[in-house]
């Protein structure tokens, strides 16, 4: 799996763990394990795999701690959280750069392919403010068949693929 710098990845770490102080809570090493893991991921993840790279480090994690993490990190908008290939939950790291969350969801080679996407929030932010509405979230989600694949028979991205 690709992997973020460790800047990157400590200054993840601190904002979950700033939200998880605010919110009361006291330190748990297992949401610190997952925060850790979910901060180097650079492609968009299931909780499912989350968890199976989670109990490399600690067998006894939790598919409930999993969740209860994602959705905190969710709600803390550190993490987005969308429909991937096969109607799947996906999750990938807020780019505070890039906020608006663009994707295409590849159904022939189930890939997300994430898009930088900074005329979502203009455009599409523009017009609902024109209507009386403060975004506050916005997401895209295209829906493909994979060109490469239907060209050549196979595609480069689906070769990367693991499970
Ligand atoms: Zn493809």
């Amino acid at each position: 799996m690709a992997t973020r710098s460790p800047e990157a990845i400590e200054a993840f770490c601190l904002s979950a763990q700033r939200h998880w102080s605010a919110q009361g809570g006291r330190r748990s090493q297992v949401r610190d394990v997952l925060a850790r893991i979910i901060a180097a991921q650079e492609l968009p993840f299931t909780a499912e795999q989350l968890l199976s790279e989670a109990r490399r480090s600690d067998r006894g994690i939790s598919q409930a701690s999993v969740y209860r993490t994602l959705g905190s990190l969710v709600e803390a908008g550190l993490l987005n959280e969308f429909i991937g290939p096969g109607q799947l939950r996906c999750y990938n790291l807020v780019d505070t750069a890039h906020p608006g969350v663009s994707n295409i969801v590849c159904t022939d080679c189930r890939q997300v392919v994430p898009l930088q996407d900074d005329c979502l929030p203009l455009r599409e932010g523009f017009l609902a403010k024109q209507l009386g509405f403060t975004p506050s979230k916005m997401s895209l989600r295209i829906e493909a068949s994979c060109e490469e694949l239907k060209r050549t028979g196979t595609c480069g991205r689906r070769k990367t693929t693991q499970g």
